[in-house]
């Protein structure tokens, strides 16, 4: 009997026809004669609503009473979908992530898994019953609740899966699989049969929402492919896997975009050691990732260091920048927080020169200035103001003739 580890995301369990829906595929699965263990998100949007519900009572909630309100949204999705299976005569349990095995360390909101004891989903299963997990939640040593970060329940998916020694994880959401690009800006988009790890890994990184990127680097690690499709048709999905063909590779796969991002220059910053480690070293301690980093060469030992962040991590971090300007004797400082980033991602980018050029052409052409550039192997992002982001991802789509993919 095969073991199936599934995932259904928030829009997939949104309301009670929906999880019924669900319900009937888990089931079918099931008849089919599987094992099943399945990950649900929190129904539509109620961890956006929870948190405005904390956010009602105090202006900074406690991190861990948020945890524990958040994780309910994915407690309430799996008992009604382990009611639904019942009430189509399958035989089914839900367990939270404690119950699951699932210890984390101690950052709330954030929090890592740490390792995971099955046993609990073992006896169920062996039990008969088809086992429900709320997603994107675990436990720490003190046997307090925490989360994972939103989108979450992907990586709980993916750490049952290697756990359980499942044959692949299953993600089912609203969309038919991994794109070219947002299939919602770009018409011509084409859903990827497959994609390997490294360039899912980019994708999501640099704002593909269909996965998250933690889950796709747990998959990565212990090899385990993931299977994105829709919950609502039966159609074949996307493979994430190792195993990618070297053919065809020296091409760009897709076109990831973000639009949460903003950017903040120190100007007029002393040129000497210790500066950028006096920056960095506060943001990080604030919890803030910054992404993109630029210093100018600098002329009479004065220089501009300019880098992004999250839109969402602004506030809090001009609150650092502000006295950290003085202290450091720059000129002044600057945000923008209307500006976007658009990334092509292919592993044949890799050592083979005139990807760059083409990409900034095409970005040319359509009179769209890139402000920043950053770059990995298999990876080309600019960033550039956000109310063109949309022209670009259709311009870059159009030059590298992804239609085609
Ligand atoms: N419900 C959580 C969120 O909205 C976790 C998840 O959906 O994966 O972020
Ligand atoms: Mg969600």
């Amino acid at each position: 009997m095969a073991l199936v580890v599934q995932k259904y995301g928030g829009s997939s369990v949104a309301d009670g026809e929906k999880i019924m829906n669900v319900a009937r595929r888990i089931a079918r699965t099931s008849q089919d004669g599987n094992r099943v263990v399945t990950v649900v998100s929190a129904m539509g949007d109620t961890t956006d609503e929870l948190l405005e519900l904390a956010y009602n009572v105090s202006d900074s909630p406690s991190s861990r009473e948020l945890d524990v309100l958040l994780s309910t949204g994915e407690i309430v999705s799996s008992t009604l979908l382990a009611m639904a299976l019942k009430s189509l005569g399958e035989q089914s349990i839900s367990l939270t992530g404690a119950q699951a095995g699932i210890r984390t360390d101690n950052s709330y909101s954030r929090a890592r898994i740490m390792n995971i004891d099955p046993k609990r989903i073992i006896k169920e299963l062996e039990k008969g019953n088809i086992v429900i997990v709320a997603g994107f939640q675990g436990i720490n040593d003190d046997m307090d609740t925490t989360t994972l970060g939103r989108g979450g329940s992907d990586t709980t998916a993916v750490a049952l899966a290697i756990s359980l020694k499942a044959e692949k994880c299953e993600i089912y959401t609203d969309v038919q699989g991994v794109y070219t690009a947002d299939p919602r800006i770009v018409s011509q988009a084409v859903k990827l049969d497959e994609i390997g790890y490294e360039e899912m890994l980019e994708m999501s990184t640099y704002g593909a929402k269909v996965m998250h990127p933690r889950a796709v680097e747990l998959g990565q690690i212990y090899g385990v492919p993931i299977l994105v499709a829709s919950s609502f048709m039966d159609k074949p999905g996307t493979l994430i896997h190792g195993g990618i063909s070297m053919e065809g590779r020296n091409k760009v796969t897709g076109i990831a975009h973000d639009l949460n991002v903003a950017k903040i220059t120190i100007l007029g910053v002393p040129d000497k050691p210790g500066i950028a480690a006096a920056i960095f070293e506060r943001l990080a301690g604030a919890g803030i990732s910054v992404d993109t980093i630029v210093q100018n060469a600098s002329t009479e030992n004065i220089t501009d260091l300019t880098f992004t962040i999250a839109k969402s991590d602004l506030g809090p971090a001009m609150e650092i920048v502000k006295p950290l300007a003085a202290e450091i004797g720059a000129r002044d400082f600057v945000s923008d927080s209307g500006v976007g980033k658009v990334s092509i991602i292919g592993t044949g980018i890799q050592n083979t020169p005139g990807f760059a050029a083409k990409m900034f052409t095409a970005l040319s052409r359509e009179s769209i200035n890139i402000m920043l550039i950053s770059t990995s192997e298999i990876r080309i992002t600019c960033i550039i103001k956000e109310d063109r982001v949309k022209d670009a991802i259709r311009a870059l789509h159009k030059a590298f003739e992804l239609e085609q993919a």
